[in-house]
């Protein structure tokens, strides 16, 4: 990645974000206060990326801010630590407002007792990277380093802005972020950052699963979740993380809780991480856990699949998918054989177009061809949605009307039906009813 050379504000043309960044940074210049980009956006600005969000930090305090935008234009996200969202017009393109401020002390390794409004020099020292540390001005196009952030992106390192043992112990989702923010950008970790990272690995602890569990999630979603993921395991926070990945990233000879052949071994996950193609997030950890467990007890890996997902404060379907797919991932290779009705049932799911993607990601870190996933894309890319998923021809009314009451045996009726539908054995409802009076009469 080249850094931009000339600064020029144009380099999106089309997009609206960046206009009302700067917009914002105008009107407040014009009512006479300091205002800039801050942190990441400048950041992806020089490397010529396009920001994800922008943040400007002024010396206007949060009323003043309000005032000037106007309450209704305005939300109170985090007053108390001077931070204000001025929405963008329409909905697109709000921006964040920070005061500079100073913040400390951190008492619990999480987040700051107090903040100071102070000076962007100030500002600068309290953000975790030199990288993340740079103002720019929009409208003068000039740029404000006091932390040596230009010069870090330039030689592609991460660098912790002042002591990193200190910067890490004030907060400790800090650790986290080093790793996905260097991955990301493909930068080298300077030398005494990746030091105090390996020694405070194990106290990410005391940041909350959620703040976790986000990190993770971008991460995973990410183009470089592999390197990522290998550099959180060689720095000792995966484990920390995940701790039921140890077994599988130190080699399970040594291990004494399972001498099963592993589903993956530890490279072919990374492999596999790497082949995903734009996963959710769900498939990227699905991916992740795939080492857990033994290659025959696909039902006790999914189970721990769903601890770590309920430990990590995952949605209810987020867990759910995460361990449907960590327990089903062999389940294609048996796809040509299986009956119409099972390969429908389980490829038109509607989390089929993952298992199958994580079947072709795992196929292809094994060094094989992806043959399964392959044959089972074909399979639902010629079957329309009515041949798929049809609406049951007969229902649990009809079954009542016909003196049946609800319990087991009905289910097990309209199941049988409903597969025979998929077989294309009974095309309506005429032949979905006689077959039942038929069975009837049998049973
Ligand atoms: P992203 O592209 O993921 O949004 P970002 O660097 O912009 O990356 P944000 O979470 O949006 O990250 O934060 C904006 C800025 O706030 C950062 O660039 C950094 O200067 C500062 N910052 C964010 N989190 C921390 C933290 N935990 N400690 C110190 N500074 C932080
Ligand atoms: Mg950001």
């Amino acid at each position: 990645m080249n850094l931009v050379d000339d600064y020029s504000t144009d380099t999106f043309h089309d997009e609206p974000a960046r206009d009302q960044a700067v917009a914002v940074v105008r009107r407040l210049q014009q009512a006479g206060f300091k205002a800039l980009w801050a942190g990441g956006c400048v950041r992806d600005f020089l490397l010529g990326l396009r920001p994800s969000d922008y943040d400007v930090a002024t010396d206007a305090v949060p009323d003043q801010v309000r005032q000037l935008f106007g309450e209704r234009h305005t939300l109170a996200i985090g007053a108390a630590f001077g931070v204000i969202l001025v929405r963008g017009p329409g909905g697109v393109g709000d921006v964040e407002v920070a005061t500079f401020r100073t913040e400390g002390p951190y008492n619990d390794g999480r987040r700051p007792e107090r903040v100071v409004f102070s000076t962007p020099e100030e500002d600068a020292q309290r953000r975790d990277f030199t990288i993340n540390g740079l103002f720019y001005d929009p409208l003068s196009e000039q740029l404000f380093d006091y932390v040596g952030g230009r010069d870090d992106l330039r030689r592609k390192v991460l660098r912790a802005i002042g002591d990193p043992l200190e910067r890490f112990t004030e907060d400790k989702l800090r650790i986290l972020r080093a790793v996905r923010i260097s991955s990301r950008f493909g930068l080298e970790l300077d030398v005494g950052t990746a030091e105090a990272i390996r020694q405070m690995a194990n106290q990410i602890t005391v940041v909350s699963q959620e703040r976790i569990a986000q990190e993770l999630k971008k991460i995973l979603t990410h183009p470089t979740r592999r390197q990522a993921i290998e550099r959180g395991a060689t720095l000792g926070i995966l484990e920390v993380v995940i701790p039921e990945l140890r077994e599988a990233m130190i080699g399970r000879s040594t291990s004494a809780v399972s001498h099963e052949t592993p589903f993956v071994d530890w490279l072919a996950t990374l492999d596999a991480l790497g082949h995903l193609n734009s996963p959710d997030f769900e498939l990227g950890l699905a991916t992740l856990l795939l080492p857990i467990g033994g290659a025959g007890n696909r039902p006790a890996a999914a189970k721990i699949a769903a601890q770590i997902c309920r430990r990590l404060k995952l949605s209810t379907v987020e867990g759910e998918q995460t361990s449907w797919l960590v327990e089903r991932v062999s389940a294609l290779e048996e796809m040509p054989g299986a009956t119409l009705a099972m390969q429908k049932k389980l490829l038109g799911h509607r989390w089929g177009r993952n298992l199958i993607a994580l079947s072709r990601a795992v196929a292809i870190a094994r060094g094989g061809p992806p043959t399964s996933a392959e044959y089972c894309e074909r399979f639902l890319d010629g079957l329309s949605e009515r041949e798929l998923r049809p609406e049951p021809v007969v229902t649990g009314d009809d079954l009542i009307r016909m003196q049946l009451s609800p319990g087991k045996r009905f289910k097990e009726i309209l199941g049988t039906l409903y597969d025979l539908q998929l077989e294309g054995e009974i095309e309506n409802r005429e032949e979905g009813l006689k077959w039942i009076s038929d069975h009837l009469k049998d049973g």
